[in-house]
């Protein structure tokens, strides 16, 4: 009787055989080549690696694998994020094209999804007329003015800079996010309370946030870093109101007594600028009395302003003080 490893049909023969099949099989399969460590790309997994590698060869060629997969979901997840930004960075600085109208007037650009007619002319004058008289004007700086009520640009930029301002100054944009009525000189906020107020005014206060960047640089003047509110705001605040400052009937003193009554009766930042009009976080107002006396009555520029680091605080005490006496000399 045969030895049952030398019958095929033994149970310890089958075994015998196995063996030796597979032996045969992973000489064949892998004499005469040679691995390199790392390995070769066309290995895309670490479980496709040769089957003689060492136990710590596949261990470490299992950490290489991981890591290259980790460095590519990375890659590919930062290429998206980016691609992502730069595309809605793109649409929030180049918004023109999401609109269906144009019209060109002098330095001005104006698009609009609702019909742009004539009306607009006169105001866009008017503004410009404010902001000409400004030592930070440049008379060869084109303006987009962007009228975005009800368009699919206003969904994404409230989407992602927050519903709120009616408008916006974004380099040479000057977006009016809230419904306008040209043929009255009005624009309408809806954010902290339903109201009415000049659209001149409006355009001319952002056209002079298009030049505070313009002339200090987008590194002094953007929404995360920029100068203390009262001089951010406080200024095209004293620009775009012009008209009212310059009336015969107005004198800075009894605005300022105003200004006080109004803030101590004030329950929250948000006080009434004009009669009638809009109401508006109290540095604009504020902000815009400590630039015109300093503009007005010390003869200060608007670079010295914003040079000097006076605090905001002894600023408007030097200014009370000076309303003071000159109170003092009137009785
Ligand atoms: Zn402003």
């Amino acid at each position: 009787m045969a030895h049952a490893g030398n019958n095929i049909f033994a149970p310890g023969g089958v075994d015998m055989w196995l063996k030796v099949l597979l032996s045969l099989f992973r000489s064949v399969s892998w004499t005469g080549r040679s691995f390199k460590f790392p390995p070769d790309r066309k290995y895309l997994r670490w479980w496709q690696a040769p089957r003689h590698f060492e136990l710590q060869n596949r261990r470490q060629l299992k950490t290489i694998y991981m890591k290259r997969t980790i460095k590519r979901v990375f890659a590919v997840t930062t290429l998206t994020i980016l691609i992502t930004i730069s595309g809605l960075a793109t649409i929030l600085l180049f918004p023109q094209p999401l609109f269906a109208n144009k019209m060109e007037h002098k330095q001005f650009t104006v698009y609009s999804n609702d019909k742009i007619t004539a009306d607009i002319v006169p105001l866009l004058d008017n503004a410009m007329a404010l902001v000409e008289k400004s030592e930070i004007n440049d008379p060869n700086y084109q303006y987009d003015i962007l009228l975005s009520f009800n368009s699919l640009f206003n969904k994404i930029d409230d989407k992602l800079l927050g519903f709120g301002p009616s408008a916006r100054a974004t380099d040479n944009n000057v977006t009016i996010k809230v419904r306008v009525d040209t043929k009255r000189d009005l624009f309408f906020p809806t954010f902290h309370r339903k109201c009415q107020s000049s659209l001149t005014y409006l355009l001319a206060h952002e056209m002079i946030h298009c030049l505070q960047a313009h002339k200090y640089g987008i590194t002094k003047f953007n929404p995360l870093k920029h100068p203390e509110m009262w001089k951010l705001e406080g200024y095209p605040e004293y620009v775009a109101r012009q008209p009212k400052l310059t009336n015969k009937s107005y004198n800075l003193t009894s605005e300022i007594d105003r200004y006080i009554e109004l803030e101590s009766k004030s329950a929250d930042l948000w006080v009434l600028i004009e009669e009638g009009a809009c109401e508006a976080p109290n540095y604009y107002y504020k902000g815009r009395l400590m630039v015109e006396y300093l503009m007005d009555i010390k003869h200060w520029s608007y670079d010295k302003i914003l040079n000097d680091t006076t605090s905001t605080n002894s600023v408007y005490e030097d200014m009370i003080n000076w309303r003071n006496e000159l109170k003092k000399k009137k009785n």
